[in-house]
């Protein structure tokens, strides 16, 4: 078993690095990357608990990407955290998540719903501040069931809560990844709110823009999906990743660890030069 898209409270995980890594190792995976959103604070932590446990650790990071409009998440596996133009491109990433967070809690005030910038940074625990923190503040305060339905009725696209933000190009997400001599991933290709011909287009302007790998098992999608992101990989001449994008115990459909089954076609991104 295999993980290479994982969260830890580092950003809006649940977890520890030390105790993600001993969930993933009690669940059998043996090749696991840390991930965090525009952070790699978790790194060192997981990595020694990682050698503890006796498997193969992979230093990571996701970055928020910007593309017509579009978020796309970019994964850096095998980065050398310490790369100076690596961590100045997150720490500006970093930055405008401050003033993202700011502006999401004005906007929620304005709808009625009080200190949710202070529960977000809260939940945050002095973290990088993600959506998912207001998500679970909004639960937490009675304004929605679910963080799904957080999303849906405040934080995604078009909500009330929904700051429309830009972050890097994939020129510079990619470029930072490649300084810090990483292998630059598309994460979860089909969860994207894009028509097909869309997403051919984003396809392609990753790959042009030095993109070396996308997502072709990502967590609990189902096995049209994976065919179809397989399909996808051949097609633009990109290396298969696999990920849970795990984040929470309390999801139990979703745990660290994919049975890495890829198309023989495909070169497996943890077997790249
Ligand atoms: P951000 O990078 O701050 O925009 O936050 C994005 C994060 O929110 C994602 O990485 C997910 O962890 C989480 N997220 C996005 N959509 C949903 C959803 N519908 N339900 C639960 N979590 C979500
Ligand atoms: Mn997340
Ligand atoms: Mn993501
Ligand atoms: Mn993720």
């Amino acid at each position: 078993m295999i993980d290479l898209h994982l969260h830890s409270r580092a950003s809006d995980g649940a977890l520890t690095p030390a105790e993600l890594v001993q969930l993933a190792a009690a669940r059998g995976v043996r090749l696991l990357a840390l991930t965090d959103h525009d952070c790699t604070d978790g790194l060192a932590e997981a990595d020694t608990a990682a050698h503890a446990a006796g498997i193969e650790f992979v230093p990571g990071v996701e970055i928020s990407a910007s593309w017509e409009h579009h978020t796309l998440h970019i994964v850096g596996l095998y980065i050398d955290a310490e790369n100076p133009q690596l961590q100045a491109g997150l720490a500006r990433l970093r930055e405008i998540r401050v003033t993202r967070a700011q502006e999401i809690g004005r906007r929620l005030a304005a709808r009625g719903i009080a200190d949710a910038h202070a529960g977000a940074q809260r939940l945050a625990g002095g973290q990088v501040v993600t959506r998912s923190h207001f998500a679970q503040y909004l639960c937490e305060s009675g304004h929605a069931r679910t963080l799904n339905e957080a999303f849906r009725k405040f934080l995604g696209r078009g909500k009330p809560g929904h700051v429309a933000t830009m972050w890097a190009s994939l020129e510079e997400s990619i470029g930072w990844i490649h300084a810090a001599g990483g292998k630059a991933v598309l994460a979860h290709p089909l969860r994207y709110d894009m028509t097909r011909s869309r997403l051919m287009r984003a396809l392609a302007a990753f790959r042009q823009a030095g993109g070396d790998a996308m997502e072709v098992i990502c967590g609990r999608d189902n096995h049209d999906a994976t065919a179809t992101a397989a399909h996808y990989a051949g097609r633009f001449g990109l290396a298969a990743s696999v990920g849970s994008d795990f984040h929470n115990p309390a999801t139990p459909w979703n745990l660290p660890g994919i049975e890495a089954a890829l198309p023989d076609n495909l070169t497996p991104v943890w077997q790249c030069s």
